[in-house]
């Protein structure tokens, strides 16, 4: 255990040291979360805070092997919802004093859906007189339509590179213009140009996946000055291409089990980033975000998704909190907060610390 406290004080982890923390199991691995979490909360403090989720729409021009709303899947059930409910949940939102809200969906770049988005955003901004933070997590795009949407109103953006090791998303991607690695990076940089709180993630447990990449992964974070991270279990979807390889698949638990110890290990990487407890995580434990609250992560996503439409958006299978309604799942989630031992920041932004530390950092 004392190997695992002087790594928990240590300032600069290397792989090496990642790469032992993120394999930990059994007594350890407690022990290392355990004490990881107690820093955690002296140094960031007790606030969580939440995002509503819209998954608004599962169209998709892209191909993603591990994905249940891919293009090619004919058996996905396609819809898109129209602005005045997107505006209603973001109301929704407001009025519970959720402070922010994500809008998520597959990624299309016609000129159509773009300039619909930058809309979307203006009306959110002004039903909320300006106060409901907004995230966008919208997929590849130009560096134009970056800049539109950042002018109307949004201020971060999450975009997963989903690993950062270069054969093993050839692995999960088509190798071909419309699933490029190198484009996926460059759409990184471009969004913390533009002036956007830029967060990215990866999947863990993914087949081929081994701890080394993971711990790469992290180190990615860090070498990329990312300023939020989302994180969560890889899950197989049966009509996937990837789903070919299931056989490869660590068990779902150590799935989970490795999860949080990215989330813990990267929260001694990197202290003031946002990171997210990634839904994927409660489709494996029903208290698997409350978990991840208590050992790294300061966001939670509500999924504020009308529930007619909630069952589409299913990236894999058993996605956890489809049949209730928003209000619901807001509830279960101050009740899951409250039980992580956390305080909700409600109405507040929750703007990810590392992002200001940067900008002072660069007037320097
Ligand atoms: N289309 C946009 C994009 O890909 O960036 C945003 C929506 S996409 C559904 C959001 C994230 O879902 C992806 O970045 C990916 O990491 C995650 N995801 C997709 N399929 C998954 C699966 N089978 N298991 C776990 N996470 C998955
Ligand atoms: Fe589309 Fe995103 Fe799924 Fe890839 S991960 S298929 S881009 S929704």
């Amino acid at each position: 255990m004392n190997q695992i406290l002087q790594l928990i004080q240590k300032e600069n982890l290397t792989k090496e040291d990642l790469t032992y923390l993120i394999g930990l199991a059994g007594e350890e691995r407690e022990f290392f979360l355990r004490e990881t979490g107690k820093k955690y909360v002296e140094t960031l403090g007790n606030k969580v805070y939440f995002r509503g989720l819209v998954e608004f729409s599962n169209y998709c021009t892209k191909d993603c092997y591990y994905c249940g709303i891919r293009k090619g899947n004919a058996k996905a059930e396609r819809y898109d919802i129209d602005d005045e409910a997107i505006l209603q949940a973001a109301r929704f939102a407001h009025e519970h004093n959720y402070g922010s809200m994500v809008l998520q969906s597959g990624e299309r770049s016609d000129e159509k859906f773009t300039k619909r988005i930058t809309q979307l955003i203006k009306k959110i901004k002004e039903a909320t007189q300006g106060e409901l933070g907004i995230t966008i997590s919208l997929g590849e795009q130009t560096e134009e339509t970056y800049r539109e949407w950042f002018e109307a109103g949004a201020h971060r953006y999450l975009l997963r590179i989903e690993s950062s090791n270069k054969e093993l998303y050839y692995k999960i991607h088509p190798q071909d213009d419309n699933h490029n690695f190198e484009k996926r990076l460059n759409c990184i940089k471009t969004l913390q140009k533009v002036g956007f709180q830029t967060g990215t993630g990866v999947m863990i447990g993914l087949p081929f996946q081994t701890f080394e990449q993971l711990a790469d992964d992290l180190l990615f974070f860090k070498e990329m000055n990312i300023d939020m991270v989302g994180m969560g279990p890889f899950i197989e979807h049966s009509e996937t291409p990837l789903y070919a390889h299931k056989d490869k698949l660590w068990p779902l638990q150590r799935r989970f089990d490795v999860a949080l110890n990215m989330i813990a290990a990267l929260r001694l990487l990197m202290p003031d980033i946002n990171i997210a407890a990634a839904t994927a995580l409660q489709a494996i434990d029903k208290m698997g975000r409350e978990k991840a609250l208590r050992y790294g992560a300061n966001i939670i996503m509500p999924n504020i998704t009308p529930t007619l439409h909630r069952k589409d958006y299913q990236l894999y299978e058993n996605k956890p909190c489809t049949d209730e309604g928003a209000e619901d799942c807001g509830n279960c989630m101050s009740i899951r907060v409250e039980m992580a031992g956390r305080e909700i920041g409600y109405n507040e932004w929750g703007d990810s610390s590392h992002f200001f530390n940067r900008q002072e950092q660069n007037k320097k």
